[in-house]
C-alpha cells in the first residue's frame, strides 16, 4: 500500500521512496512516496496561492469541518497509525480523536487587537496579521497529534501549511492530508513525504515564511540553523529528560499507577514523560517495588492485539538506542528491579524496565532515553534532590509528588522547565502555553500563544 502526496488540494502519487516498517515485526509493510525537489517547490507555492484568500476566509467554519471529518476518520484510521507507530489501537485512536479535537479547539482562536493609545486626537492600535506559508515539522511518537498541534495554530491564525511528517511514520499523516483536500481550500493544507534532506530543504525553501518543528535538540539546531540564512523565525519543541521528585512524606501506593505511566505511556516515547525519578532514600525501596510489580505485569505487544498496552519501539534505531542505554546502565553496575533488556522475539520490544544503583553520569540518566526504561535514584535532602534533577541542559517539564501539596509547590517552583506538575505528570490541556526553557525549545505553542506566534504585529496609527 501506499498514501499520496497533498498538493495544492490534489492527491499527487509521487515516486516511491520511503519503506515503512511495522514495529511490531519489523518488516516493511507499505511504502511512502519520496517527494522530489519540484513537489516540494510546487507545495510552497500552493501554499502561497492558497494564502492571500484563506487569510479572510471564514477559517473557524473550514477548520471545524476539518476536525468533525478528522473525527469521523478515526476508527479506519487508528489502525494505520498503529502499522505504522506501533502503539495500541485504543491509544492510535485516542490520538486521532485528539487531533480532531485540538484542530476545533483553535478553530476560532484569534489574537485580539490592543489599543494602545486613545487620547481623542490619535488612536493607536496594535493588530496582528499572519506570516504566510508555514513549514510544519513532526516526529514519529505522536505522527497524527503533533502534526495538528504544529497545523492547528497556523491555520487558525491565517497562515497555509507545507507539512512534513517522520520518515518513519508518514501515512497516517498523508492520509490525513488526503482527506482534509476535500474539505479545506486547495493549498491551505500541504503534505509531503520523504527521506531527509527533505525536511532541511522544506524550511530552507525561499517560500517559505516560518518553521514550526517538533524533534529532538540536534535536528532542532540544524532546523534553527537552515532557518537563519533566510532570518525565518523558527518554534522548535524539542526534547525532554523530565525529573519526578517523590518526597518523604508521599503516599507510595496512591502515585505508583500515575508515576508508573508518566514515564511508561506510549512505551516511554513522549518528550515530557518522566524520564529520571528522585526518590527520598527512606522511601526508595518501597518506590522501586510498587513500579517494578507495574512493569513486571503490564501486557507488552503488538498494538493490534486487544490485550496490549505497552507496544513496541517505533523504531530500530531507537531500540537499539534504549537497549544499549539499559546495557551501558547494568554494565556499569545498575540493577534491573524489573526488565533488563530487548524481549526474545520479532520486532522492536524491549521490556519495561525499572533500574535502581544507577549513577547521576550514567547516560541513562543524562541523555533522553525516550523508551520504556526508567532509573530510580535516591536523595538524602530535598535541595540535593532539586540541584541533581535541574543538572541538564534540557528544561521543558518535571513533577513533584507529596502529601504536602503547599510544601511540594515550593519544590516545583524551584525546578528549572516550562510546566510543572504536583502530583501529576503529562496532563495538559489546549490552553497551555507549552514552552520548553534551555536546549528544550524556543518559542511558544499551545491555545492563544500558540496562535499568536503564527503572526506578526503590527502598529495602526488613526485620528479618533
Ligand atoms: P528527529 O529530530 O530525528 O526528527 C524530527 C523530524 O525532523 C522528522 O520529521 C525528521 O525527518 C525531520 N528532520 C530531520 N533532519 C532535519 C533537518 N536537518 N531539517 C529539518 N527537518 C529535519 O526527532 P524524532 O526522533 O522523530 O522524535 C523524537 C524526538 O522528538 C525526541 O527528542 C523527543 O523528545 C522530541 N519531541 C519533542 C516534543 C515537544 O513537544 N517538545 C514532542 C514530541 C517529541
Amino acid at each position: 500500500m501506499s498514501e499520496p502526496l497533498t498538493i495544492g488540494g490534489r492527491a499527487v502519487a509521487g515516486t516511491p521512496g520511503l519503506d515503512v516498517v511495522d514495529p511490531a515485526t519489523g518488516r516493511v509493510f507499505a511504502t511512502a512516496p519520496a517527494c522530489t525537489d519540484a513537489e516540494l517547490s510546487a507545495a510552497v507555492d500552493a501554499a502561497h496561492d492558497a494564502w492571500p484568500a484563506w487569510r479572510v476566509a471564514d477559517r473557524g467554519a473550514a477548520l471545524t469541518a476539518a476536525a468533525d471529518a478528522i473525527a469521523a476518520a478515526a476508527d479506519d484510521l487508528a489502525p494505520l497509525l498503529t502499522a505504522e507507530q506501533g502503539k495500541p489501537l485504543a491509544d492510535a485512536r485516542a490520538e486521532l480523536v485528539r487531533a480532531a479535537d485540538r484542530l476545533r479547539h483553535h478553530a476560532f482562536l484569534r489574537p485580539e487587537p490592543r489599543v494602545l493609545r486613545d487620547d481623542g486626537t490619535e488612536r493607536v492600535e496594535v493588530r496582528w496579521r499572519p506570516v504566510g506559508p508555514v513549514a510544519a515539522i513532526a516526529p514519529w511518537n505522536f505522527p497524527v497529534q503533533l502534526a495538528a498541534a504544529k497545523i492547528a495554530p497556523a491555520l487558525a491564525a491565517g497562515n497555509t501549511v507545507v507539512l512534513k511528517p517522520s520518515p518513519y511514520t508518514p501515512l497516517t499523516t498523508l492520509s490525513l492530508g488526503r482527506l482534509l483536500a476535500g474539505v479545506l481550500p486547495p493549498g491551505v493544507l500541504n503534505v509531503v513525504s520523504g527521506p531527509e534532506p527533505l525536511g532541511e530543504r522544506l524550511v530552507a525553501h525561499p517560500g517559505i515564511r516560518q518553521v514550526t518543528f517538533t524533534g529532538s535538540v540536534a535536528t532542532g539546531r540544524r532546523v534553527a540553523a537552515s532557518a537563519g540564512p533566510n532570518l525565518r523565525p523558527v518554534t522548535l519543541e524539542l526534547g525532554g529528560n523530565d525529573a519526578a521528585i517523590v518526597l518523604p512524606d508521599a503516599d507510595v501506593p496512591a502515585i505508583a499507577d500515575a508515576l508508573f505511566w508518566s514515564a511508561f505511556a506510549n512505551c516511554g516515547q513522549i518528550c515530557m514523560a518522566v524520564k529520571r525519578v528522585y526518590v527520598a532514600a527512606d522511601r526508595h525501596d518501597e518506590l522501586v517495588d510498587a513500579l517494578a510489580a507495574r512493569a513486571a505485569s503490564v501486557p507488552v505487544g503488538a498494538g493490534s492485539d486487544p490485550g496490549t498496552r505497552l507496544g513496541p519501539l517505533t523504531t530500530a534505531p531507537q531500540y537499539r538506542r534504549v537497549a544499549g542505554l539499559v546495557a551501558a546502565a547494568l554494565s556499569g553496575g545498575a540493577r534491573a528491579a524489573a526488565g533488563g533488556g530487548p524481549l526474545d522475539r520479532d520486532g522492536y520490544f524491549h521490556a519495561p524496565t525499572i533500574l535502581t544503583g544507577v549513577a547521576d553520569t550514567d547516560r541513562i540518566v543524562t541523555e533522553e532515553q525516550f523508551g520504556p526504561a526508567l532509573p530510580v535514584l535516591t536523595y538524602d535532602s530535598v535541595d540535593e534532590a532539586v540541584a541533581r534533577a535541574n543538572a541538564t541542559p534540557y528544561g521543558l517539564c518535571g513533577s513533584v509528588w507529596g502529601v504536602d501539596v503547599d510544601r511540594a509547590v515550593a519544590v516545583a517552583e524551584r525546578l528549572q522547565v516550562g510546566t510543572a506538575w504536583v502530583n501529576s505528570h503529562l496532563r495538559m490541556s489546549f490552553d497551555d502555553p507549552f514552552a520548553g526553557t534551555k536546549d528544550s525549545g524556543l518559542g511558544v505553542s499551545g491555545g492563544e500563544w500558540g496562535v499568536s506566534a503564527h503572526t506578526e504585529p503590527y502598529v495602526l496609527h488613526r485620528p479618533s
